[in-house]
């Protein structure tokens, strides 16, 4: 056998794995256009109880302090199926606490998602397990990557509107080579 051969066929074959994998970690199990359209009623039927969720673009416009009725509303409906929020934000403190002390949730800032630190901090705070926490955020690189890292259950949204930090817009480009192949959930339970 040419040892050439089978040299580059192994390599090709363990960066062929690693990018399997890697896609894994980058699909969500659930994408929805927002935060309303999310089926609480099938989350609260598969276990869950606790939702670790994004800021920027996932629950306000990017840079805003201030919630959308609709998105209010959507937090007190939480509160009746029974779920506990936290916000995790890898923004800092001052916004987040704002957004969160209005809503009546506990927050996380500086998170460093996809790091696993800020999520193990989540779940502490909510009193829930990797097994019974869902992860919901708009971007693919920090919410989705960091919640499957963990195992926790990963709902991408799409963001509320296109104004965002530049990096931000430059990660977008590569987030579209998942999303193009994602199906958006046709729920419309918040409706
Ligand atoms: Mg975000």
């Amino acid at each position: 056998m040419d040892c050439r051969a089978s040299f580059y066929g192994i390599i090709s074959f363990k960066f062929l794995k690693l990018g399997c994998k890697m896609f894994k970690l980058l699909n969500p199990d659930l994408y929805v256009r927002s935060l309303t359209e999310i089926p609480l009623a099938d989350l609260k039927a598969r276990g869950i109880r606790g939702l670790i969720i994004d800021l920027d673009n996932t629950v306000t416009e990017w840079g805003r302090a201030t919630i959308d009725n609709k998105i209010y509303l959507w937090f007190k409906k939480l509160k009746d199926y029974g779920f506990k929020a936290c916000l995790v934000s890898n923004n800092s403190g001052k916004r987040v606490q704002k957004v969160a002390d209005f809503l009546g949730i506990p927050w996380i800032s500086r998170a460093g998602k996809p790091r696993k630190r800020a999520f193990y901090q989540a779940t502490a705070v909510l009193g829930t397990g990797l097994n019974n926490t869902a992860v919901i955020g708009d971007q693919v690189f920090t919410d989705v990557l960091g919640g499957n890292r963990l195992g926790l259950l990963t709902i991408l949204v799409m963001p509320i509107n296109s104004r965002e930090f530049f990096g931000t817009k430059l990660v977008r480009k590569f987030e579209r080579l998942v999303t193009r192949r994602l199906v958006l959930s046709d729920s419309n339970e918040g409706e």
